[in-house]
């Protein structure tokens, strides 16, 4: 018995480590998928629980890998953000939502705001700042057309840091959300110190709204009122079904986003829609 045992510790590290001879070939093939313009960026919208509008939309990157297929952000954003890849390529996503978001302009009367995903390594940078405003003053993309969306761990890091970084974000006009809000730590002071302008609550609150009163509803409902007392506004994320927009919509929730307003798809489809006049 001892022996099967130690023979599957050995099947194991080997399987272990062949993972990892192809987590560090996945990362070391980054930089060559961006010269090669591998990279895509799909946008989900942010629709107005009161009146069905688009407000914005989210860019999610994607990797059309030659030999993979297309890979969803979870199969290499985590391994990016360990190599320190992220910075080049999150660089690359910022610059292209920003590009695509201009065109919007003249696509729609109101065109909706691009929401991109910052890691903490991002906001960790000194020049985060600079490139931003240079990114704006190349593309003319009005200020409040661009939401950076950080996560509680970046503001939870302690470090002084990213509060600088994002005040002074935050002064070239740009709005800031908080991600996946309500997930990790739970110190609200942050809320009242820094220059947040929304809070996207993360999806396992929304997954709850089934009966009314329910505790993720009672959740969801005080997060609500809380949020609107320090002047933010509050997005739910994960919304899969009509009966959990309603029940958002009740609780005065400003915007969703979810499978039920829209899946992730390129830029044009979603503009279409709202050009068709149809309810997204
Ligand atoms: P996230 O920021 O929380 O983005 C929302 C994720 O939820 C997306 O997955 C989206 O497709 C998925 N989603 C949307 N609606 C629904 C729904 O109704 N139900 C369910 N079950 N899921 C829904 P995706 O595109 O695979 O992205 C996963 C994560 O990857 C993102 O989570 C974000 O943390 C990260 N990510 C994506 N793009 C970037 C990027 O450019 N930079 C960075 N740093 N992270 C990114
Ligand atoms: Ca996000
Ligand atoms: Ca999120």
């Amino acid at each position: 018995a001892k022996d099967a045992g130690g023979a599957r510790w050995e099947l194991y590290d080997a399987e272990r480590d062949t993972r990892e001879k192809a987590r560090r070939a996945l990362s070391a093939a980054i930089p060559t998928g961006l010269e090669r313009g591998e990279f895509y960026l799909d946008y989900q919208p942010l629709t107005s629980l009161q009146d069905g509008s688009l407000l914005g939309v989210e860019a999610l990157v994607r990797w059309r890998h030659p030999q993979l297929g297309v890979l969803r952000p979870d199969r290499f954003i985590g391994l990016a953000e360990e190599t320190g890849l992220i910075v080049p390529l999150g660089g690359w996503v910022l610059a292209e939502a920003c590009r695509e978001a201009v065109g919007w302009s003249a696509a729609t009367a109101q065109p909706p705001y691009v929401s991109v995903n910052l890691a903490v390594r991002q906001v960790r940078r000194p020049d985060l700042v600079q490139e931003v405003r240079a990114l704006l003053r190349r593309t003319g993309l009005p200020p409040d057309r661009l939401q950076l969306e950080i996560t509680e761990s970046t503001m939870m890091s302690g470090a002084e840091e990213p509060i600088r970084t994002l005040r002074a974000l935050a002064d070239l006009g740009v709005r800031i959300a908080i991600d996946d809000f309500g997930t990790g730590y739970s110190n609200l002071a942050y809320l009242r110190d820094l220059p947040v302008t929304e809070l996207k609550v993360a999806g396992e609150f929304v997954r709850g709204l089934r009966a009314p009163e329910a505790a993720d509803e009672r959740i969801l409902a005080s997060l609500v009122s809380l949020a609107h007392a320090l002047n933010l506004t509050v997005t739910a994320e994960g919304v899969e079904t009509g009966g959990q927009a309603e029940r958002l919509r009740a609780i005065g929730c400003d915007a969703a986003q979810g499978w039920h307003f829209g899946r992730p798809a390129p830029a044009v489809n979603i503009l279409a829609r709202v050009k068709g006049g149809a309810p997204c």
